[in-house]
């Protein structure tokens, strides 16, 4: 990488312009929150002195060896105060320490994303997982869509719902009339996926009437099956009930991995998310860890794997999977 002054207020047309080395090797620091040995750098042309850090986004964290050991503890259904108490931090820079890194996940599952060749998904499943925040008057549905095979997840949405059943009542009265914003949601996942599956994508989800409408929009001559009385939300354990076959299995088993790791979607816990953004950046952060942790890659999602006769009919979309892969692994 070509340095360049972090001083963005030289005049580069001036006499400055013919300093033959503009920017010299000047020394060293150690940073003692990860008790590394850093270059330092001069600007010949105005003095100032940096490092490769400085252009970093970790510029000015304090404790930078957290960063790793915390964004496993959030996916492992550990709290934001145990994770304080663990690693000897304050809960307030472990809050900030979230946003952070769930920022973090949502750039690398952005990559993720991009790398997968265009229209080269077959088969996949979505479902909606329902949770609430702050109390169970406010529920919200988390709708997301897993490739079948490897059980990547290739998209979510958060969206806000209406409180059903009994609570249906208790809620209005307390915090009024609750918009269904679920539509927009399917609408942007089934969008996305658009883009990457198939044109005959075969597609699994459940009975809820509202999914052939936007399967319809998206993916014209996908192939819908819907499994009749799916997991429902009544039965509690939804995800993990005994069946014999399960034609959803890649799905329920993400959701149940969902609910065992992410501490805010556990089916009994304390602790409860106060905004959407909030949940929607947990989930983010489960998400990244698990595409590119938890589930093993093919060929599709960057891996080592042999191609298969499909790729090799399209030279561009192999070498964007080759290069693909070193980017969405780190
Ligand atoms: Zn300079």
């Amino acid at each position: 990488m070509k340095l360049k002054c972090p001083n963005l207020s030289h005049d580069l047309s001036g006499p400055v312009a013919f300093i033959p080395h503009p920017i010299v090797r000047k020394g060293y620091y150690s940073r003692k929150s990860d008790s590394r040995r850093l270059q330092r750098f001069l600007c010949k042309t105005c003095g100032i002195r940096f490092s490769r850090s400085t252009f970093s986004n970790r510029y000015y964290q304090k404790v930078r060896r957290i960063n790793e050991p915390l964004r496993r503890l959030f996916v492992s259904g550990v709290s934001q105060n145990r994770a304080a108490r663990i690693l000897r931090v304050s809960p307030n820079t472990i809050a900030r320490r979230f946003l952070f890194l769930a920022e973090e996940a949502k750039r690398s599952q952005k990559n993720f994303i991009a790398a997968i060749p265009k229209r080269t998904i077959s088969s996949l499943q979505f479902d909606d997982l329902e949770t609430s925040i702050h109390t169970k008057c406010k529920p919200v549905s988390v709708c997301l869509a897993v490739e079948s095979k490897t059980r990547k997840i290739l998209g979510f949405q958060v969206n806000q719902m209406p409180a059903k059943g009994r609570l249906a009542l208790v809620a209005r009265k307390k915090y009024g009339p609750r918009r269904d914003e679920r539509s927009r949601g399917w609408n942007l996942l089934l969008k996305g996926m658009g883009l990457l599956a198939t044109e005959e994508v075969h597609i699994t989800s459940d009975e809820n009437p509202h999914y052939p409408k936007w399967v319809k929009r998206h993916l014209p001559s996908a192939r819908h099956t819907r499994i009749p009385g799916g997991r429902g939300a009544i039965t509690g354990q939804g995800e993990l009930r005994d069946k014999r076959f399960d034609p959803m299995f890649a799905l329920n088993h993400t959701c149940a991995m969902l609910r065992a790791n992410v501490n805010r979607l556990f089916r009994k816990t304390w602790c409860t998310s106060k905004k959407v953004e909030r949940l929607w950046d947990h989930i983010a952060l489960y998400v990244d860890y698990h595409n590119r942790e938890l589930t093993l890659s093919g060929p599709i999602f960057g891996g080592s794997c042999i191609r298969t006769r499909q790729f090799e009919e399209h030279p561009i979309q192999s070498h964007r999977t080759n290069s693909g892969s070193v980017r969405a692994s780190h």
